[in-house]
Formats: structure tokens, C-alpha cells, sequence
């Protein structure tokens, strides 16, 4: 087939069965490499639309695919999207029963089957290996290639011994995807993987729904309330915090305010983690309060923001779970809270952790920088995307955008801060020096710096502190978070050299929300169409969004379809699903627009 030719079906599919007009950026180059027999090796964010990449080759190609997916709950929701387009799909993993496995076996064998999802230590048994023998295979998909690699803290053994599959049916082609974007383990993947002759696709890594706001810590709880409350009813969000504990107890508090939450981390009972999974992605008000492990497996697109409560370790890691926020392109809003103890608590952890040192001066490093972000004055989403060595124009709406921070001549507070850090001997914590510039102190009433900064509360110089910190005029030493003098921070004293730092930003939560746009009609219309649409999805039991996601909701919406023929213009509406849902959805407009004619 002629490139142009591939195009043309692969679009033709695209339309008909997925119900999309245009192919996003490198998703028609992925399908084209793939048809043409090569492998292909995909870096693209959350969101990007890494899914169509295979499984529109998949139904082009004579043969089996195989998709090696690492949780059973993201390949039984890919499956049911895939069945409710009209497509031939089933996945293999341990909730099987002997006859549901027996009946893939026969699909397989008879070749009506185009997608095979199955786990990774299932896909490299001999069992399994020895069954594909008699199966023509087209394609094998690695999802999640990221999992191959000790670095992420996604690390799935099992993926190290895939290269099985192709050693056994060479001819077999393959994809990895991945939306990591660190170096490492891309390095991994390809090694692992042995894609060193794949093509290579790196998208942009630019998220531009999503609305980025860092604010200052002060009473946690109650600020993630109020930010949630501002979000309104009826969203779906994640809480990120740093521990178990904090997850418990984030959870409880919020339970406590009537919101709809639920706690998961990794010490929780197998059953009670992936009852939450299934719960957080079929409803759609509810708000996950978790730690990192709570990570894959979420391919729920709605995901209206998503809230760290306490600060990341590293850019990587903040930037891979904001960014599951707002999959469906819709805005959505990244929110961080963060103090100068998340520093020390952040600090402690990394050196009382079991990392060799050089390791640890790495993790040092990567905090330091996620400081930076935090305390930086100019556009947040230019600032992310440097980091990943992109260039973009400002957002216009990350909270410096919108407001941009005011800054001040700080020198004097600044060379006291540093003059008293020097006088104790450069080994007290922030807490102490703080008391002692303000005069609180009980130790150090001889010093000269005793009580010069009377003129600051406690709030204020821990403001200061933080952004020498972000602009290395200070460090942090020890196991004892000692403040220390760098080489800056010498010169600033010596040539009295001017600071400006920026003052506390008075903090007002906002809605991802974008204004009341709709008409009374359109309302009623989108609430009767998310009541159907939840309505079906319990019956069926699949997550509401797989039946069609807010963005293709809100398509309805806005043209108040009236005709079959109007439906097809909708985003995400394929033949299958307008002949399935096509008269129900109509029949919801119908009533609609007559109640308010
Ligand atoms: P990823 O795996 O890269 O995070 P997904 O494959 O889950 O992303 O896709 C994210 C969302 O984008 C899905 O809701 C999908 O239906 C939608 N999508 C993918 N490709 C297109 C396209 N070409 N046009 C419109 N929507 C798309
Ligand atoms: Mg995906
Ligand atoms: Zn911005």
C-alpha cells in the first residue's frame, strides 16, 4: 500500500468507527510507520491520543494484535470502548473465567478477534506463547512501555521479559508508548525493548487546557476545601499527598464535608484499592485522595483537576500527575499547595531514604528545581515546558499569567536573613533563625542580628526564606536542615547587591469552569444527557465516559441534534455508536426542545 492509500483507510476508519474527523498530530505518521512495517517507539503526554496509534492498525492489518497493558482495570476499560465502536476486542488477565477464556481461545483461532489485551506475565508464559504459535500475529503493542524501567516507580518486571514474544514470531512488529518524558527512562525503554533501529515520535509535551496554580501553604485542609468547593458539584478530581497517613486523613476530612472521596494507597487491602479504582472511574462526582501509587490505570478522561496537597518530589513527577488532569482537552486546573516545610519533610525523606549518595544529589537536585517552579514569577506552562526543553509563547492563564506577581526591593530583609544565618554559625534551621531575627528567641539574645526583623510575622520571612532558597542565595545542609550561606549569597553581602522578591499573593481560588456559556435549555439538555448516559453505563457496567466522553457531551449539546444525519457531525459518535445510541440521544433532544418551545 501507497502511504497515500494507508491515509485514506486509516481515516476512513478514524470517522466511521471512532467517530473523529482529523487525525491529531503524529497519530497518522504512527499508523503510517506501522503499516509500513516498522517499529515505532511513542513519547506523547497523557492525553495526546496514544490509544488510535495501534488500534487503527490493528483494523487495518490482517492478523491478531496483541496490547500488553499492565492493570486489569485499563484493559477492561479499553475493551469496552473498543466493543462499543464495534470492535472485536477482549481482554486476558486473572478475573477470567475458564469458559470466558475458552470462548477468546476460539475467537482467536478463528480469526474474528482484531485486539487481544492481556497481562504482561500472562503474555510471556509458555502456555500462552506455544498457543499464539497457530495465530497469525500483526502487531504487539506495549503500553505503558515505561514500566520496563527502575526509574519510574511504575517498575513492572514482568515487562523485561517480553522480548519473548518477538524472539519466538519475529515478524511481529511493535509499538511502545509511553508519556514519561524523562531521559533515563527513555534510554531504558529502548534498550530494554531493543528499539535502537524504531522510528521515534516525541510529541509536545504542552498541556494547554490545563491551568496552572501554585499558592502558598497556610491551613491546608481548609484551602483544598475551598478550592474544591469552587470547582462545584459534580467533579471528578485527584488529591495527590505524600503519605498514607495524609491520605486517610485528607479523605476523612473531606468525607467529613460531605464530598464525595475516597482514599487510596498502597497499604490499603487489594480488593479495597481496586473497588476505588472501579468506583473512581464510573462515577462522575467523585475525588480521589491518594498517593503516587495511584498513577496508571487512569484513563478517565473528566478528570477536572488535579489538587497536590503537599509538594513532588521532582518536575518529572509533578508533571506526570497533573497531567491527568483534563485528558478530554477540556480546561482543567493543576493546583499546588506547598510551604517551607514541605522543603525540609521533602529533604528528610530523600536522605533517610535507602539511595546510594550519588542518587540522592540527583534527588536534591530535582527538588531544588521543583522549588523553583514553585516560587518562579513568570508564565508556569512556558516554565514546565522549558524543563522538557520545549520552547512555548505564555499561557495567559496559570496564575502568574493572570496576575502577574508583584515584586519588591527586598535587599535589606534579605542581607539580615543572611547576616543572621552567619552570625549562628551557619548551622540553626529556618525555624530558629526566624525566631531569633524576630526577637522570639530564647538562645542567641547577644547576637547582633537579635531581633532586627521584628518588622516580618513569621509568614513573611518563611516567604523570604523560600525564594533564596528557589534562587540559591541560601542552602539547606544536613540531616539538621541547617541554613547555609552560597557562593551568591557571599557576593550579595560583599557587593550589597540589590534582591527582589516577590510579595504573597493574595489567594482566590478559581473554577476550571469558563463561564456560564450555556443556555437554560442547553443545561436541562446536558444534565438529561449525563443522567442517560450514567443511567446506561450502571447497567452495562462500564464507566460512563467510554459510552461518550464531556467533550463529545457537550458537542450534543451546543448543535441540539434532530436528525441521524446531524449525528454523524458529532465528535466521537462512530456508526456503531449513532446506530446503538442515536435514537435514545435524539429522543433526550426531542423533549428538551419542545419542554422549553
Ligand atoms: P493517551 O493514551 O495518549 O493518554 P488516549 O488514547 O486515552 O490518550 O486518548 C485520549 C482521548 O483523546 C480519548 O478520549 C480519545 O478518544 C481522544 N482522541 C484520540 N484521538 C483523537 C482524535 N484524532 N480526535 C479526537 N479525539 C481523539
Ligand atoms: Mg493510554
Ligand atoms: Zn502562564
Amino acid at each position: 500500500m501507497t502511504h497515500e492509500n494507508i491515509l485514506i483507510q486509516a481515516r476512513q476508519i478514524l470517522r466511521e468507527v471512532f467517530g473523529f474527523q482529523d487525525f491529531r498530530a503524529q497519530q497518522s505518521a504512527i499508523i503510517t510507520a506501522l503499516c509500513t512495517r516498522k517499529n515505532v517507539l511513542a513519547l506523547m503526554p497523557t492525553g495526546a491520543g496514544k490509544s488510535l496509534c495501534y488500534q487503527i492498525p490493528a483494523l487495518m492489518m490482517n492478523g491478531l494484535t496483541l496490547v500488553i497493558s499492565p492493570l486489569i482495570a485499563l484493559m477492561d476499560d479499553q475493551v469496552a470502548a473498543l466493543r462499543l465502536a464495534g470492535v472485536s476486542a477482549a481482554a486476558l488477565h486473572s478475573g477470567r473465567t475458564p469458559d470466558e477464556i475458552r470462548h477468546i481461545a476460539e475467537q482467536m483461532r478463528s480469526g474474528s478477534l482484531k485486539l487481544l489485551y492481556v497481562a504482561p506475565e500472562r503474555a510471556v508464559s509458555e502456555r500462552f506463547l506455544s498457543f499464539l504459535q497457530d495465530i497469525p500475529l500483526s502487531l504487539l503493542a506495549i503500553d505503558e512501555a515505561h514500566c520496563v524501567s527502575q526509574w519510574g516507580h511504575d517498575f513492572r518486571p514482568e515487562y523485561r521479559q517480553l522480548h519473548q514474544i518477538w524472539q519466538r514470531f519475529p515478524h511481529i512488529r511493535r509499538i511502545a508508548m509511553t508519556a514519561t518524558a524523562d531521559q533515563q527512562t527513555r534510554e531504558d525503554i529502548i534498550q530494554r525493548l531493543e528499539l535502537h533501529n524504531a522510528e521515534m515520535f516525541i510529541s509536545s509535551f504542552d498541556r494547554p487546557n490545563i491551568d496552572y496554580q501554585v499558592i502558598e501553604k497556610n491551613h491546608a485542609k481548609e484551602q483544598l476545601l475551598q478550592f474544591i468547593e469552587v470547582q462545584g458539584k459534580n467533579q471528578c478530581g485527584i488529591v495527590y499527598c505524600h503519605s498514607r497517613k495524609r491520605v486517610e486523613e485528607i479523605a476523612k476530612f473531606l468525607q467529613e464535608h460531605r464530598i464525595n472521596a475516597l482514599p487510596y494507597h498502597a497499604g490499603l487491602e487489594t480488593e479495597i484499592r481496586s473497588e476505588h479504582q472501579k468506583r473512581f472511574s464510573r462515577e462522575d462526582n467523585i475525588i480521589m485522595v491518594a498517593t503516587v501509587a495511584f498513577g496508571m490505570g487512569i484513563d478517565k478522561p473528566d478528570v477536572r483537576f488535579v489538587a497536590h496537597i503537599d509538594l513532588p518530589r521532582s518536575i518529572e513527577h509533578f508533571y506526570q500527575e497533573s497531567g491527568r488532569a483534563g485528558r478530554d482537552g477540556l480546561p482543567s486546573i493543576s493546583w499546588l499547595c506547598y510551604g517551607l516545610n514541605d522543603i525540609m519533610l521533602t529533604r528528610e525523606r530523600i536522605l533517610s531514604s535507602n539511595i546510594d549518595n550519588e542518587r540522592k544529589n540527583i534527588e536534591l537536585g530535582k527538588l531544588n528545581d521543583m522549588v523553583a517552579f514553585c516560587e518562579q514569577s513568570s508564565c508556569r506552562r512556558q516554565y514546565l515546558l522549558r524543563y522538557f526543553g520545549e520552547e512555548t509563547e505564555a499561557c495567559h492563564h496559570c496564575d502568574n499569567c493572570r496576575q502577574p506577581p508583584e515584586q519588591y526591593d527586598a535587599t535589606i530583609h534579605v542581607q539580615k536573613l543572611l547576616s543572621a544565618i552567619w552570625r549562628v554559625g551557619q548551622n540553626q534551621n529556618a525555624t530558629d533563625i526566624i525566631d531569633i531575627l524576630r526577637g522570639k528567641s530564647l538562645h542567641h539574645r547577644d547576637l547582633s542580628v537579635f531581633g532586627i526583623g521584628a518588622d516580618l510575622s513569621v509568614r513573611g520571612w518563611r516567604s523570604i526564606v523560600r525564594q533564596c532558597f528557589a534562587q540559591g542565595i541560601v542552602q539547606v545542609r544536613s540531616q539538621w536542615q541547617t541554613l547555609q550561606l552560597t557562593d551568591l549569597a557571599v557576593s550579595i553581602l560583599k557587593n550589597k547587591t540589590p534582591v527582589s522578591l516577590r510579595h504573597i499573593r493574595r489567594y482566590k481560588a478559581k473554577s476550571h469552569y469558563t463561564g456560564n456559556f450555556l443556555t437554560e435549555r442547553q443545561e436541562n439538555l446536558r444534565q438529561a444527557l449525563r443522567e442517560w448516559r450514567l443511567e446506561y453505563a450502571k447497567d452495562a457496567d462500564i464507566p460512563a465516559f467510554v459510552i461518550f466522553n464531556d467533550r463529545t457531551l457537550m458537542n450534543i449539546v451546543e448543535m441540539m441534534p434532530t436528525t441521524f444525519g446531524d449525528l454523524s457531525g458529532v465528535e466521537g459518535l462512530g456508526e456503531k455508536k449513532i446506530n446503538d445510541f442515536g435514537e435514545d440521544i435524539l429522543a433526550i433532544c426531542r423533549k428538551i426542545s419542545n419542554k422549553a418551545g
